[in-house]
């Protein structure tokens, strides 16, 4: 190999994207290398490019979606070896004695790193990763189709199987979009009478494509009656990052019911409190998953044959594929195919 490699970098908060030739660097003792075969540009890598979280240092490298294989691995890893093919998702390591570490939860970390973020990412041909942080890719998955899945996949599949939810009860995802079309295959696979509500009738097809049993336009109908019509939902997984789009939904839910928040919207959003009385329901949020969450992800996509849909693009052409990403315009995930790029 050579001693340099090609890395799209933010130069500072708010500033475009430079592709510059730059130094490979070397694992820490605790850290495996990683060459970077495909990653999946998210929509939190606005964070990095505009400088919105506290703490990020300057230039950065983004990418939280990293899938590649292992090339060096620092002297005090064990559990990873060269040419093991690996991922790594937003949660980029943790500090083991933190009072959450202490307790097994790793996501709630006080000192979490995050891929991409507090450390270069995947935008790169290479980068170094915590071994804690890495997670077993199985070898039938394409690499352009695994990215997505170490963030917009684990956020949905996992915010899915920590629910109350079980095989039979109604489950509704909220918008058909990156993380909403993963939802809805997941939902499905996992044996849930599954529910697409969007406010695109022209996402019917491919919901119902994708696994859902019923699709709700939203545009048209009131979805909160729509869901009561089949009984009342048990989980509606809400990816829309719309404050509008959570409230409509609340009034959905039945007994024990619940409006888990993958997607984020800008505003606070009003709830109807007398009908979380009436159902001792309840709204909630849930944020991706830790490395063996993201294993998990993957070997149950693998196993059911869940893929995202993506766009391709080059690492020189990492401008178009986050302008496509930010102007919600990518259907669904993009993705930096950079082992295609040689
Ligand atoms: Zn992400
Ligand atoms: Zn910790």
């Amino acid at each position: 190999m050579t001693d340099t490699m090609r890395a799209a970098m933010v130069p500072e908060a708010g500033a475009d994207f430079e592709v510059v030739e730059k130094p490979v660097p070397d694992p820490a003792p605790d850290e495996v290398r990683v060459a970077v075969d495909a990653c999946g540009v998210c929509h939190s890598d606005v964070f990095v490019k505009e400088g919105t979280f506290p703490g990020v240092s300057y230039p950065r490298t983004p990418g939280h979606e990293v899938v590649g294989h292992v090339d060096a691995v620092g002297d005090d890893v064990s559990m990873w070896s060269e040419g093991d093919r690996v991922g790594a998702g937003w949660h980029g390591g943790h500090c083991h004695s933190c009072e959450a570490c202490r307790r097994g939860n790793f996501l709630q970390c006080e000192n979490a790193e995050i891929t991409g973020l507090t450390f270069d990412g995947g935008y790169a041909e290479y980068a170094t990763v915590p071994a804690e942080a890495v997670a077993a890719v199985p070898e039938d998955l394409d690499a352009v189709d695994a990215a997505p899945l170490l963030c917009a996949g684990v956020t949905t599949y996992n915010a899915l199987r920590n629910s109350d939810a079980s095989a039979g009860d109604v489950v509704a995802v909220v918008g058909v979009g990156g993380l909403g079309h993963l939802g809805v295959q997941y939902a499905h696979a996992a044996g849930f009478e599954t529910v697409a509500i969007s406010r695109s009738p022209e996402k019917r097809d491919l919901a119902l494509d994708l696994g859902a049993d019923h699709f709700v336009d939203a545009s048209e109908r009131d979805p909160a009656e729509a869901l009561q019509e089949l009984g009342g939902a048990k989980v509606v997984l809400s990816t829309a990052p719309s404050a509008d789009a959570i409230e409509s939904v609340v009034g959905g839910i039945g007994t024990d019911g619940d409006v888990v928040v993958v997607g984020i919207p800008g505003e606070p959003v009003p709830v109807d409190i007398q009908h979380l009385v009436g159902t001792a329901g309840s709204v909630s949020g849930w944020g991706s998953g830790d490395a063996r969450d993201s294993q998990d992800t993957l070997e149950f996509s693998d196993l059911r044959d869940i893929t995202p849909v993506v766009e391709r693009f080059s690492l020189d052409d990492v401008d178009e594929a986050y302008d496509r990403m930010v102007s919600n315009e990518a259907r669904f995930r993009a993705v930096l195919d950079i082992a295609g790029d040689d």
